[in-house]
């Protein structure tokens, strides 16, 4: 059984003193999970510090970004051979990087290939924008995403990383979650289909089963349950909720029970 994975991307929040207390409190507040994995992703200037407050039993780190070059002239970046003693994970391919910062997929590629070369699990993030859902392009923009990202690795790297389909109108960037569009369940549940299928196809069987999916676009405590209920997923990517300790404390609660009934589930072998 796969582990629960969930993801607090805290995008650029939190100072050093801030990011220090909200792990304090979240420190307070998670137990140990044995079936809950549970990742923060600060900015890149926090990172050093939470590595040594942090309890490494109950949580992981994950970079936001990092440069897939390993080291040179490159004002400004750092790389993923400079994460590797820091964090398991980095976050690739973010709609804020693909939009904002005009990160296209070759480089979303590389990235994703000097992550693995550096032994470090690529979180990537794929997604389709407002336009291309309401043309119902969401099944190729999935492909293409993917297709691109994980062209040089082998089956075994892409059964270890993790994919999170984040739809682009569904990230609240702070929005009223009461007013902003969310993706429903059945929604999602496509979509996973549709990227295990890829998965399949490019990589066979056993790929498409152990790779893992997480969903992100204003995941919440209230709507955890029913995303996580979702069949194929295996996480949560949460922005906007993983900055309150209560409501991001309260998915890992949510995360550790379903996991609790999935295992009281005889399997049907026994
Ligand atoms: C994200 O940034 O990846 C995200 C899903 O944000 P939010 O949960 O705030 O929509």
């Amino acid at each position: 059984m796969r582990k629960i994975l969930l993801v607090g991307n805290w995008k650029m929040h939190l100072n050093t003193s801030q990011a220090s207390l909200l792990v304090h409190r979240l420190s307070e507040r998670i137990k140990i999970h044995r079936d809950v994995e549970v990742v923060l992703a600060p900015s890149m200037l926090v990172l050093q510090p939470l590595s040594m407050q942090i309890d490494r039993r109950k949580f992981r780190l994950a970079a936001q970004n990092a440069y897939y070059k390993d080291e040179g002239a490159f004002t400004g970046e750092v790389s993923f051979t400079m994460l590797q003693d820091l964090v398991h994970y980095v976050i690739i391919g973010h709609s804020e990087r693909r939009h904002v910062f005009g990160e296209n997929h070759r480089l979303i590629r590389d990235k994703v290939s000097a992550c693995v070369r550096n032994g470090i699990t690529p979180i990537l993030c794929i997604g389709e924008t407002k336009d291309e859902r309401t043309a119902k392009e969401t099944s190729r923009v999935l492909h293409d995403q993917l297709t691109s990202a994980v062209s040089d690795l082998t089956a075994d790297e892409v059964s270890n990383m993790v994919i999170a389909y984040e739809p682009v109108w569904a990230i609240s960037n702070g929005a009223n979650y009461a007013t902003h569009e969310i993706a429903k369940p059945d929604e999602v549940e496509k979509a996973v289909k549709v990227i295990r299928h890829n998965v399949y196809e490019l990589y066979g069987r056993k790929a498409s089963e152990a790779v893992r999916v997480l969903y992100g676009g204003s995941s919440n405590a209230e709507n955890a349950r029913a995303y996580l209920e979702v069949p194929g997923i295996d996480g949560l990517l949460p922005g906007g909720a993983s900055l309150n300790y209560h409501e991001f404390s309260t998915m890992v609660d949510i995360a550790d029970k379903i996991q609790s009934a999935r295992k009281d589930i005889p399997d049907g072998n026994e």
